[in-house]
This record gives C-alpha cells, structure tokens and sequence, in this order.
C-alpha cells in the first residue's frame, strides 16, 4: 500500500484536504512509494495562523524555556539519527553513510541554537551622557517561512528552524515534495521534545504553497534554499511583498590546482567533492582548473579513482554513490555528457547508460569526467548537479581565477597548493562566499556562516551563525535616563539633543 505524507499544523498531522498529492519515488528502484500532500491556499494560511497563535506565547518565553527544548531536541534527533538517514535513502537515494553525515551537520546548529542565550545578549553602554545609558537588544519576527530543497532534506531545514524558533519566531516549513518525511519525523521529534503546538508546522506542495507563503501578509521572513531561478523569483516575489528574504541558490564550484600541489589529494579531493552524493550537493565540486603543466597527470589520477566508485543502492552499505533523484533529471544529466564532444569536451569517462543488475528501473547513472571542457560548453555553463566533472586549463594561476571570477555562480571555492601567499591571495582575490585551502567541500561549521556570493545566494545575509540570529531577530535601541532628585529642571528646548 502507498503510504502518505500529511502536513503538519498546529502540533499534529493535518491530512491533505485540497484533494491533490504528489508521487514520492525510491530513486534506487523507480517505484513510487508514497504520495505526498500538496497545500491548497487554505492549508497553508492554516499553518501561517497556527504558527501567528504560537507566537503570541512563544515569543514571550524565556531563554531558559527554548534552550531546554533545544536540548532534548538535539538529544532525540541524535538519538534518530539512523532513522531519519533510512528516511533519506529511501526518499533521496543518496547512501546511508552520506545521509548520517547530513544528519551530523544539522545537529551543529542544533547546537548553535542551544546556545542561543550567548548569540542574543545585548549590548549596553552606560553614561553615554549624564546618568544616561543606552542599550541594543534583538527581538524576534513573527511568523517566519522556509522553504527547501530536495538534495538535504533533513539537513537544510536544520539551518533555519533551529535558530529561527531559539530567537522567539514560529515556523512553517515548505519542504521538497520529492523527498518530504526528514521534515516530518522532525516536527514530530519537536513535539516529543516539548515544543509547544504551533510553533514548528510543515506544509508539503509546490508552487501554490510557496506563493502564498511569499504573499501571505503574517510572513514576516523568508529563507529559501534551492536553484538560481527560483531563488531569484523568491528574492523578488517576498520583497516586493516586503519581507525579509535569503534566498540561496545554484552553484558551480570550482577547484584551482596548482602545479606545486600534492596530486593525489588533489586527485582524491577532487573524485570524492565530485562524485559525492552523485554530484547532487549544492558544494559539490563540478570543475577542476588544472594550472600549468599539472592537467593530465591530474587527469589520470582522477580517472584511476572515479572508475573504483562503487555505484548501486543507498541501503547496500558496499554502495558509495547512489541515484539520481528523478528519471528526468537523469536523463537531463545524461544529455549534458552526450552532447560534450560535439561542443569540444575531451569525454574521458562516459558514465550514461549505466544501470545496476537487478534495479534496472532506478535512476542510474555512472560517473562521467570531461576534460579539456571549454568555457562556452554548456556541461560548464550550467549547473549540472550530478556526477560530471568538467576539467579545464589554464596556464597562470591568473589566468584560473580570472576564469573562475567570470562564473555567474560563487558559493564555494577551493584551491589546491603548497604556497601559503598564492592560497593567501587567492582568499582574498576570489569572488565565492566559501573558499577551501586544501579543503574541496568548505561547508562552513554551524557557528559560523554558509553562503555564497553572485547566484548563489540573493539578499544580505548568510545562513545560520551569526547572519542566522540577525536574520531572524530585528535590532531595538533603548536610550535611558534616571533623573537624580538633586539635578535642576532641564527645562524646555527645542534644539536636537545633544551628549553631555
Ligand atoms: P528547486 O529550486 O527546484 O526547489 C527548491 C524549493 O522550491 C522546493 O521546495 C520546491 O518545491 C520549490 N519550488 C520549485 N519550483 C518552484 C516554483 N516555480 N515556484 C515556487 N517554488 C518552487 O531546487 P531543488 O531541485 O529541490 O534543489 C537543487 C538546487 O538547490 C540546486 O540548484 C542546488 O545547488 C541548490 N541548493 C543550494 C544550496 C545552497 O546552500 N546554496 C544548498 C542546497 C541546494
């Protein structure tokens, strides 16, 4: 029987009422397992006021009240951390080890958020003038809206809610409709913490859900992960409707080596930043800039290693990359490489066609490696997001990250070198948000901030870290003062005050 995914409103499961579902497929065997619940208008105002009633106690409790949730939210959660990777596997098809790994980077926000008490401190300053003090204090927002992508769907929705409910706001969450039971097994952890009802809710759907919750006048905040399109289209809908927005979108990652690099870590970084998680990571690397006379020797090392991944189920512990999430993105995968000579690739490996004995429905596809790839080739144009790396040359590191710079897209970055000032420069000279020195997949630790730069993130703030607290709370400045009896009247004065 196909199982269904419900929302989650209000502090229990809210069966879908507009009558329309979506398949949720196994991407290992191509059969849908369950249908999800798509949100009419209804359902989702349903959540909003949910989440506005929370808000009105929630928002009001003290520090010591959301941080000891916190803290038996991270205890379940790591309690479940198996369960909600086989939740993953089944949905996403990524291998279980990738999901716990995914699960063990959401937890360091729970952890951020556990320590939310040190993050909202204030700020006071006293005898800014006579017997008058000033102090800066962070409220929160309100209702405050995520929305989330498919290729983490338990750790995405991590880098939101956690921080957002610790600062005081209430959540609905608009998980991706193709991999949705992470967010609810979640919401039901957070109950079982003791979250009040109300305060955590999740509406499943597409873009009738998310438009209304980018129009809906109590959504006061947007974070939103996913492609550059749609985080486009959410940046401009939600502040044209004026709310607070993040909006993260696509990338195209880049890897520079240079000719004094140690070569089999860069080789072993590149095939593991690459093909990680079939290339369906938003930090994934997808091209490797071989500088000088480095490109081929890099070349064949990458290819000795890719063609050793082991490619079959997520459940088979022997399996290291998985499906990819769709039969349509698969075949969209599929395309970029069977088009590549004919744009001037060099196809070094050719991973279309690949199927696994006995899931010959999943959605599979081996590991492809074109080098030589020209700027103007649409594998490095576009973001791909599976297992296809582009290689590229250039003959100065100038010349590699003038290259680099020129991409649409800066999330993440890396550079591969023994030379402390080249990859000191390259810090300062690259245009990523995220940049690794010898590290291929910079994803940023919880206390500090993930976000990248061009389109890949459109709006002022990072995720999570500090950006996350000042995203999700608004600045007050209070000025004081208490008279001493003996002062003399100050009197009326008409002219701007002045400090003395
Ligand atoms: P997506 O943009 O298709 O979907 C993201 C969310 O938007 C989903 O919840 C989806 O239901 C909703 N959505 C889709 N189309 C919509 C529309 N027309 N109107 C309104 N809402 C819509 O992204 P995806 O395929 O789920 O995820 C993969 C993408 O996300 C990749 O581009 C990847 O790079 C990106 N991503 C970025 C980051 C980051 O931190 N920058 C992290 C993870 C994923």
């Amino acid at each position: 029987m196909t199982n269904i995914v419900n929302h989650w409103i209000g502090g229990k499961t809210a069966e879908g009422a507009s009558g329309t579902y979506g398949p949720v497929t196994n991407p290992a065997t191509g059969e849908v397992t369950t249908k999800v619940a798509f949100a009419s208008v209804d359902e989702v105002d349903a959540a909003v006021a949910a989440a506005k009633e929370a808000y009105l106690t929630w928002g009001q409790s003290s520090l010591a009240q959301r941080t000891s949730i916190l803290f038996k939210f991270r205890a379940l959660l790591d309690a479940h951390r198996d369960e909600i990777a086989e939740l993953i596997t089944a949905e996403h098809g990524k291998v279980h080890s990738d999901a716990l790994g995914e699960v063990a980077r959401g937890l360091e926000i729970v952890d951020l958020a556990c320590g939310i008490t040190v993050q909202l401190k204030g700020e006071l300053s006293t005898q800014v003038a006579t017997r008058v003090d000033v102090s800066s204090i962070r409220q929160p927002l309100g209702v405050v809206a995520g929305i989330t992508p498919f290729n983490f769907p338990a750790m995405v929705p991590l880098w939101m809610f956690p921080i957002a409910i610790a600062c005081g706001n209430t959540f609905v969450l608009k998980p991706s409709e193709k991999d949705p039971s992470a967010a609810v097994k979640v919401a039901e952890l957070l109950s079982e913490a003791g979250l009040p009802d109300g305060v955590f809710n999740v509406v499943h759907g597409d873009k009738v859900a998310v438009d209304r919750l980018l129009e809906h006048p109590d959504v006061k905040a947007v974070s939103f992960v996913g492609s550059t399109p749609i985080a486009r289209y959410i940046h401009t809908t939600a502040s044209a409707n004026g709310k607070r927005v993040q909006a993260l979108g696509g990338a195209k990652n880049h890897m520079l080596v240079l000719p004094d690099a140690d070569l089999d870590a860069a080789a072993d970084a590149a095939v593991s930043a690459a093909y990680g998680s079939a290339g369906e990571r938003c930090m994934a690397i997808s091209a490797v800039v071989a500088v000088g006379a480095v490109g081929d020797e890099l070349v064949e090392k990458i290819r000795e290693r890719a063609e050793k991944i082991k490619i079959g189920p997520g459940t088979d512990p022997a399996s290291e990359m998985g499906p990819l999430i769709t039969k349509a993105h698969r075949d969209k995968v599929a395309s970029y490489v069977a088009g590549a000579a004919a744009e001037g690739c060099e196809v070094v490996l050719d991973g279309t066609g690949y199927t696994v004995d006995g899931h010959e429905d999943g959605h599979w596809i081996g590991i492809s490696l074109l080098d030589r790839v020209p700027t103007g080739a649409k594998a490095y144009q576009d973001e791909i997001f599976g297992p296809v790396l582009c290689v590229l040359r250039a003959e100065t590191y100038e010349e590699g990250v003038a290259l680099i710079n020129a991409s649409p897209f800066g999330n993440g970055t890396a550079i591969f070198t023994r030379d402390g000032g080249a990859a000191r420069r390259f810090q300062l000279e690259i245009e990523a948000g995220m940049v690794g020195v010898n590290v291929p997949i910079p994803v940023p630790v919880g206390y500090h901030s993930f976000g990248g730069w061009k389109d890949s993130l459109f709006g002022d703030h990072h995720i999570y870290g500090n950006d996350g607290t000042h995203f999700y709370t608004r600045g007050k400045v209070v000025t004081t003062r208490w008279p001493d009896p003996a002062d003399a009247p100050a009197g009326v004065d008409l002219g701007f005050p002045r400090n003395h």
